[in-house]
């Protein structure tokens, strides 16, 4: 072991010594989950003295508008009791916002169990925390195999990039796994690549081959089973919720790991456990596997436009309507950053899931 090693980089080591690499998938679920040493084991990752900060903890209007969302759809599945499942819900504060915004709605907390999926139990208490004496039923799971037999609404933000991905690489020598290895010279981690017994196809020109090297493909399988494990919910039980995750539609767009720490990118090996690892959504693929397992995907979105679509302007303006000057530019300004293309508004996407092929799901355009 290296004296400047951070404990989770010794285990990792560790590991790569037993069997000779690790995946990205395998070294992503350590740095984020590992129960000692992992990011969201050890802190609070939100905020100016954190690492990173997301949409609910930018404008109190992102939860209200979701819980708006959840509130309508809960209307037009016709006020049916349901479970409310949030995936990863970090500090609480999208809760908080949608229960708060909704707590008018006649029927609505009444008709909900709310579960929170959520695997570390230092957020869990932060969780907790925030939401006491907001619902009388809030229960916290690990997964998703045991959820109450009821039609489910779900919201997950900023969740999916947060699960294991694995990445590819076209090769000479075919598809290749990129690994995690030690690098014999300097000694320290590095990427490679390992064969997988996947041989390309034959018979590509050369220039071809050559244009194909190196290009990495990636592909989430901890992602596509917790779509399929909601699709199972939706088609048997019925109900909706939201995705919401900074991805890209269409072709692969190479490699979208990444490490950020203090509020900047990182590099994504260096010192592991200290730094939020993350990729991309690949929202066309999550749609597949919704698909495969009986549910219907909504077309993908911006969340700017989304936002815009289901009343956020509005509930800013009547925010913008009281508060001193320091609160409304506040809020003006967190709007501002949920919404602009420039900003969030067109990286971060938002896609509606739904069980049954109606009813219709506000701000995502509505076919299928
Ligand atoms: N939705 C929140 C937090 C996003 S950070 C927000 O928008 O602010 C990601 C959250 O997902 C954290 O709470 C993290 O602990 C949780 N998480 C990450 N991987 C998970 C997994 N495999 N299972 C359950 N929760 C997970």
């Amino acid at each position: 072991m290296d004296v400047t090693d951070t404990p989770l980089e010794s285990v990792i080591r560790e590991k790569i010594g037993q069997q000779d690499a690790v995946s990205v998938a395998e070294f992503m679920e350590l740095a984020l989950m590992h129960p000692d040493y992992g990011y969201y084991m050890q802190r609070d990752p939100f905020g100016a003295q954190g690492d990173f900060t997301t949409s609910p903890e930018i404008s109190q209007i992102f939860g209200e508008m979701i819980g708006a969302w959840l509130a309508t759809m809960w209307q037009m599945l016709g006020q049916q009791e349901m479970v409310l499942v949030e995936l990863g819900p970090g500090r609480g504060t999208l809760l908080t916002d949608a229960l708060r915004a909704t707590r008018h709605v006649q029927g609505f907390h009444e008709s909900l169990v709310i579960v929170l999926m959520e695997a570390s139990p230092k957020m869990r208490r932060f969780q907790r925390a925030t939401l006491a004496g907001l619902h009388p039923r809030i229960t916290w799971q690990y997964s998703l195999d045991e959820l109450p037999d009821m039609p489910m609404l779900f919201v997950a933000n900023e969740f999916f990039d947060a699960l294991p991905i694995r990445q590819y690489v076209k090769t000479q020598e075919g598809l290749q796994e990129r690994m995690v290895t030690i690098d014999p010279q300097t000694n320290e981690l590095q990427f490679t690549v390992r064969p997988m017994g996947v041989q390309l196809v034959k018979g590509g020109t050369s220039a071809a081959d050559a244009e194909s090297d190196g290009q990495i493909t990636e592909s989430s399988p901890a992602g596509r089973q917790v779509a399929a494990d909601l699709a199972h919910h939706l088609k048997r039980r019925g109900g909706t919720g939201l995705i919401i995750d900074y991805g890209y539609t269409g072709e692969s767009r190479g490699n979208t790991l990444q490490a950020v720490k203090g509020h900047g990118f990182w590099p994504v090996l260096k010192e592991p456990g200290q730094a939020d690892v993350t990729a991309h959504v690949a929202f066309d693929d999550l749609a597949a596997a919704f698909a495969e397992g009986g549910a219907h995907a909504s077309p993908v979105v911006h969340q700017g436009d989304f936002l815009n679509t289901i009343g956020g302007q509005v509930r800013l303006e009547a925010l913008l309507q009281e508060g001193d000057a320091k609160q409304r530019e506040d809020l003006y300004r967190g709007y501002e950053r949920l919404v602009s293309p420039q900003q969030m508004g067109e990286l971060f996407k938002v896609m509606g899931v739904r069980g049954e092929a109606q009813p219709m799901m506000p701000g995502l355009s509505n076919q299928s």
